[in-house]
């Protein structure tokens, strides 16, 4: 056993900390779950005297901090963490807790957080409690997804910090296959420590601490007894999580079958929860306790802040969203501001559009969330003349896990455009929608006058209309006939020597 760890930890530290990691370090420390454990003691005695009974599901809100570089980069996937929200309520679905995002995600730009979100310990990042306190938000779960967080044995997965009552997770492990850290890391946020509290660290090992193993683990709590005559104090306090001194860690399948006997000489393997998901054993995960469903019960009920009356529509989408404009590898007319439109879907109450350079989203996506209308911009993100891919995805409140979505590819154009034109002050272009038999006013207050052409584009990038138009100084309107526009949508350009000023404007019958 001893071998075989060493071996382990060198082959790690030559060539990467990942495969630790991999192996399911979870970043808390004893001390750290000591404190969740009382809280998890004092949950119980309260609930002891009062009863709880949910009626129905509670719908818990979390809020995502994204963390990416000074530069934009290295920051997760974002349809990779709604993936994961969604793989995450299944694990809490028979426990009646689901979880919804409060917010649209919220991007921090910090090279500094991003690469180590720890703060105190051996790791301590003093820079990231003044990024991390200014970014949490009250009424919901935080969590901050980071490139890299380092701990004592290499990359940690993930932690929850009990201190600042939030949750830090590492890029690699935001996927829905790998919700078990996820799930786990929860688990602690709802005072649930390790079933091998006192053992973190430091797996048992016949060479190094005996066979039966001690009284008392290397990290100081009680080791549990087979017989349960210590489980209401000893390792994590619950009763129906069994004997378990790490066994998990660096054990290769989901049935352990070592040889270790509890401090009174009985053998421990059978008992051993490999499917219990604050265990190590990697990728055996699937189950809570009764008494870890209980406690994490407890817990939510004490947390009213968390508590809301959102009933959400669960009715799945029916059909994805239909990109309109640019589709197919069309070219864009501007480069630098980049408009994108698709056809609204039924049910949706915001959009989720993602642009990359590769089809997989896994190059430096950018994104937006688009709570009004179909139609959203990005601005100064793309190179002239490339191949970029752009996708959305329909969502709802409190229901973000159906909706496929939908890609396509592009090419940005080569001319730069500018949004505004300097002298204009104030304009609008009304009424929008537009009936083919009304006049669009364009109404423009400039503080010097100015000659301008005013375009007509299709979402195809087509010019259909081209006016010349003077505007005076102060005030004025011109009217332009849509009479000889079919159904649809269109750009209106107004394009004079010092800039652009777009509007897109929807005609109808
Ligand atoms: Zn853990």
């Amino acid at each position: 056993m001893k071998k075989t760890l060493l071996i382990f930890f060198a082959i790690s530290a030559l060539f990467s900390f990942d495969a630790i990691a991999q192996n399911g370090f979870c970043g808390m420390t004893i001390e750290e779950q000591l404190v969740i454990k009382e809280r998890m003691m004092q949950n119980r005695a309260n609930a002891a005297n009062s009863v709880q009974v949910r009626t129905g599901v509670m719908w818990v809100p979390i809020q995502f901090h994204i963390l990416e570089d000074n530069d934009g980069g290295n920051r997760v996937d974002a349809i990779k963490v709604i993936e994961m929200l969604c793989a995450l309520n299944e694990d809490y679905l028979d426990q009646d807790i689901q979880f919804y995002m409060k917010d649209e995600f919220n991007m921090v730009q910090s090279t500094s957080v991003n690469a180590n979100p720890n703060i105190g310990g051996a790791n301590n990042n003093p820079f990231a409690q003044s990024v991390m306190v200014g970014e949490k938000v009250l009424g919901a779960i935080n969590i901050f997804i980071t490139k890299d967080i380092p701990g004592d044995f290499g990359q940690t997965l993930g932690f929850y910090s009990p201190t600042f009552d939030w949750l830090v997770l590492r890029r690699s492990v935001v996927s829905a296959p790998g919700v078990e850290t996820l799930t786990h890391e929860l688990g602690h946020f709802f005072t649930l420590p390790h079933p091998f509290l006192g053992w973190d660290g430091e797996p048992w090992d016949e060479d190094i601490h005996g066979n039966p193993a001690p009284i008392n683990s290397p990290g100081g709590p009680k080791t549990e007894l087979v017989n349960g005559s210590n489980c209401t104090f000893a390792a994590d306090g619950f009763c129906d999580t069994k004997p378990n001194y790490l066994f998990g860690f660096s054990w290769a399948n989901c049935n352990y079958t070592g040889n270790c006997l509890d401090p009174n000489g009985v053998e421990v393997a059978s008992g051993v929860q490999e499917a219990n998901y604050m265990a190590y054993f990697t990728g055996c995960a699937s189950e809570f306790t009764p008494e870890q469903k209980a406690a994490i019960a407890a817990d939510l009920d004490s947390r009213t802040s968390l508590h809301t009356t959102l009933d959400p529509d669960l009715t799945p989408f029916t059909e994805t969203a239909t990109q309109n404009f640019p589709i197919d590898g069309e070219e864009t007319p501007l480069y630098n501001i980049v408009g994108f439109d698709w056809e609204p879907v039924a049910g949706a109450t915001s959009y989720l559009v993602e642009i990359d350079r590769q089809p997989t989203f896994s190059f430096d996506p950018s994104l937006k969330f688009v709570s009004s209308g179909t139609y959203v911009e990005f601005e100064g993100v793309f190179d002239p003349n490339k191949t970029y891919y752009w996708r959305v995805k329909p969502l709802k409140e409190g229901n973000v896990c159906t909706g496929d979505v939908v890609s396509t590819s592009f090419k940005t154009g080569t001319v730069t455009g500018v949004r505004e034109i300097k002298e204009v002050l104030n304009y609008t272009i009304s009424p929008n929608p537009i009936s083919a038999k009304e006049s669009l006013n364009i109404n423009i207050e400039t503080n010097q006058a100015f000659d301008a052409v005013i375009n007509v584009y299709n979402l195809s990038g087509q010019k259909i209309k081209e006016v010349n138009a003077t505007f005076g100084h102060g005030t004025t309107n011109h009217q332009l006939s849509v009479s000889d526009l079919s159904e649809g949508m269109y750009i209106i350009s107004i394009e004079s020597e010092n800039g652009v000023l777009t509007e897109k404007i929807v005609v109808t019958r």
